[in-house]
């Protein structure tokens, strides 16, 4: 049975989105244009085609440039590293997006650093990841800051509150845990090698599961009202509608841990929907940056 509060990310991310479309129609009066997102995929990856096609989208909502580059999956390194370049320079672009997984000739890591910071919507590259280390202004990695920003409409303060983050890859659970330390919290961040799990959750107000595993996080890890923040995206069998079918699960059992929890995000239509709009929020951050256009406080 259901007792908690269902966290409702779809809408929360359809406020978000009219909001950054309101200030970035702002920003166009003062710099002349709207700001831009340039996306760049490489390969021809169907789950990557659809997010792709979604941000797209999103962008042009929110009334902002979006500017494409598809690449073919034999793209060498050395061509999408010359293209960064370009897009580096190019004052017409505020946010440079390069879609992952990278086919395996390119290194990701290298990639990633070639983007300027200051034009790093994604917020992977290693000067972001000090910055929000050290508490200085970043574009922060858009999952965590919409996991975040979930946490703060339903909680307010967060301060004092004891969280833990189960995973600890460099876009989801390490900034997860930085954003939640510069909220004050008591945070404990979870990996494979961690030692009797389910107790460190159930010690948790606040758990965020960003661990790839459908539905590992069951009720028993849940303390009694605690928040939680489930990031998983898994596509799973689901025989019962049709052969060969699909559905997608989160990295929590979504019954058993919203019979304890206080207030619980759905898969789908929990965080997913956050990532994008943190992404057009970042994109209008990095402009009004760029242009000293004044702080835009979303
Ligand atoms: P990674 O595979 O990079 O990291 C998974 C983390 O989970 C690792 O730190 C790993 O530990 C830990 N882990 C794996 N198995 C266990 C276990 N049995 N017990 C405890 N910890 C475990 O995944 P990502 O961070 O990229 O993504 C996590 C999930 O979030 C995925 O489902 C992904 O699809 C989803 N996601 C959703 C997004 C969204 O927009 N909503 C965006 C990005 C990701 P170790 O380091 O020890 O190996």
């Amino acid at each position: 049975m259901t007792t908690a509060n269902i966290i409702d990310g779809k809408a929360f991310s359809e406020t978000l989105v009219a909001r950054v479309g309101e200030q970035a129609g702002l920003l166009a009066e003062k710099i002349g244009r709207p700001p831009a997102l340039a996306v760049v995929l490489v390969g021809e990856d169907p789950a990557s085609a659809v997010y792709v096609r979604n941000k797209i989208e999103r962008t042009t909502t929110a009334g902002m440039r979006s500017i494409e580059h598809r690449l073919a999956d034999t793209t060498s390194q050395a061509d999408l590293l010359d293209l960064i370049d370009t897009l580096n320079d190019d004052d017409s672009v505020d946010g440079i997006l390069v879609q992952l997984p990278l086919p395996p000739q390119i290194n990701e890591e290298a990639v990633i650093n070639a983007i300027t910071p200051d034009k790093d919507v994604d917020g992977f590259h290693v000067v972001n990841a000090g910055r929000l280390a050290t508490g200085q202004d970043a574009l922060v990695p858009c999952t965590p800051f919409g996991c975040l920003l979930l946490l703060r409409d339903c909680l307010g303060s967060l301060s004092g509150l004891n969280a833990v983050v189960v995973g600890r890859s460099n876009i989801v659970g390490k900034p997860m845990a930085q954003l939640l330390l510069k909220e004050s919290c008591t945070v404990t961040i979870a990996h494979s090698r961690t030692k009797d799990l389910q107790a460190v959750c159930a010690a948790a107000d606040i758990l965020v599961a960003a661990v790839g595993r459908p539905e590992m996080i069951t009720g028993d890890f849940v303390k009694p009202g605690a928040t939680v923040i489930d990031v998983g995206i898994n596509r799973v069998p689901a025989p019962e509608r049709g052969a060969g079918k699909f559905r997608l699960t989160g990295d929590v059992h979504f019954e058993s841990a919203a019979a304890k929890a206080g207030a619980i995000t759905p898969v789908p239509g929990g965080v997913g929907p956050m990532t994008i709009a943190c992404l057009l929020r970042n994109t209008l951050v990095g402009a009004a940056r760029r242009f000293d256009a004044g702080p835009i406080d979303i």
